[in-house]
């Protein structure tokens, strides 16, 4: 029998209102970046009222003794297209324009929304895994991932793609049809859910169509997720026909009005950075897809020192191959350090923010990302006792540079555990991987034709 979506639903977590986590190395990653010995963090309702010492007239559901494991805010993923978990491995070794146009944007032209669904979990289940509690997901057929979302427990915002093309139809949305998706899923599944604008880039949509997407989205209060900046080729190509940079050709066309996410912003001028700033736009950076495509060097620090919120994203697994945000924060330090010479750059917590408080502001969830009384119960628990950690000189450093997504014991979303002692709570395993094996051979068999060329 194919497996269906409702068996998903088979494991459904114990409810717990209140929960009191106690002996625990609390890293909470809070204004003071405390770190906290021996500490206790109480949860009520999906939200942190306590940290350190518990209200003496806390009464808990659930008592966890931590048994000097490190409890902390879990991590957001700010750019990814989570259902390309069907494209690992699949186009591997090549410049971006090949992978693109000769690999992706075929295999993508048989492209299913059950494929995205079953897609959608298995990424979910190996995020979960890894300490991810959000995403931001940029890809077709979103309200299938709305589903899967709304059922697996974790936090999301969901922008569908388009290109705004004549041949629009090929990916079946027009942009009022987006408008609708925003208002349907916007703060639902309780609250965890996020919706934005997803135009693809500046380098593929018409000039036209992102304007009128920005003038909808500045009436609507809709945010705007999008990739920018991404290649040398896009800038010059720019400045070729429009006379400005892709990110001054954004603000100009009013993309930056409304609360925009921009992916990559790799190749910046100052000018484009003062803008970014000004506008309050986050900008998502993907060290591994950087690196493994010989893109480029995000201008992190300047952002930094400017005051632009700079999240970390995994991108899909078609190219980062893991979404593994462990790994993504590794390489973004290691690449800073060798490409500014300063072995100081994004020292202590830093790489931890930007992937906890920065990631979770960013997919648009303000009391997320550290452990502070009002804040979200979304935490994770880590185990240190594994070899690679030892001694425990440094909390910060041993969880910046050892930690493997199999360190993470357990994950709490909204004071829900998804993860228990390693076990998947709200997804079976075993149901999502035969779906998504079953889906994945169908899409196969599908024929491939062109979709959309990529040209800058
Ligand atoms: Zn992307």
């Amino acid at each position: 029998m194919a497996p269906n979506r409702a068996n998903l639903r088979m494991a459904a977590a114990p409810e717990h209102s209140r929960i009191l986590l106690t002996h625990a190395i609390v890293v909470t990653l809070d204004h003071d970046d405390r770190v906290l010995f021996d500490a206790a963090v109480a949860v009520a309702d999906g939200v942190i009222v306590a940290v350190g010492e518990p209200p003496a007239d806390f009464e808990a559901d659930e008592v966890v003794d931590l048994g000097g494991r490190v409890v902390m805010p879990g991590l957001y993923n700010a750019h990814t297209h989570a259902a390309m978990t069907f494209a690992r491995g699949y186009a591997e070794d090549l410049p971006l324009e090949r992978w693109f146009n000769e690999r992706i944007w075929r295999l993508e032209s048989a492209l299913t929304p059950e494929m995205v669904y079953w897609g959608t979990l298995l990424a979910m289940a190996e995020m979960i895994r890894g300490g991810v509690v959000g995403f931001a997901d940029h890809y077709f057929y979103m309200d299938r991932v709305a589903e899967a979302v709304t059922a697996a427990g974790m936090r999301a915002n969901l922008a569908w793609a388009v290109f705004g093309r004549p041949d629009e139809a090929e990916v079946g949305i027009t942009v009022p049809q987006t408008v609708d998706f925003v208002r349907r899923y916007n703060g639902a599944a309780d609250g965890r859910l996020r919706a934005m604008f997803g135009p693809h880039s500046p380098y593929l949509c018409p000039d036209a169509f992102l304007a009128r997407t920005a003038a909808v989205a500045v009436r609507e209060h809709i945010g705007i997720h999008i990739h920018a900046a991404e290649t040398a080729a896009q800038v010059q190509a720019s400045l070729a026909r429009y006379d400005m940079t892709p990110i001054e050709f954004l603000a100009d066309r009013g993309l930056f009005e409304t609360q925009a996410l921009v992916a990559h912003a790799i190749h910046t001028t100052d000018v484009d950075l003062e803008i970014l700033a000004r506008k309050g736009v986050c900008v998502a950076v993907c060290p591994t897809t950087h690196l493994k495509y010989a893109m480029g060097v995000a201008r992190v620090p300047d952002m930094l020192r400017r005051g632009i919120t700079v999240v970390l994203g995994t991108d899909g697994a078609g190219s980062s191959t893991a979404l593994n945000l462990w790994r993504e924060m590794r390489l973004l330090v290691l690449t800073q350090r060798l490409a500014t010479g300063d072995p100081t750059v994004l020292a202590g917590s830093w790489p931890l923010r930007l992937a906890a408080v920065n990631g979770a502001y960013a997919l648009g969830f303000d009391k997320a990302g550290m452990i502070a009384p009002g804040y979200a119960a979304d935490l994770i628990i880590v185990d240190t006792a594994a070899p690679h950690f030892q001694p425990l000189h440094d909390v910060m450093a041993a969880l910046v540079w050892c930690t493997q997504p199999a360190d993470v014991r357990d994950v709490m979303v909204a004071g829900r555990w998804l993860l228990r002692d390693r076990r998947l709570l709200t997804l079976d395993e075993a149901t999502i991987l035969a779906g998504f094996r079953a889906e994945l051979e169908r899409m196969l068999t599908r024929p491939l034709g062109q979709f959309k060329a990529y040209a800058v």
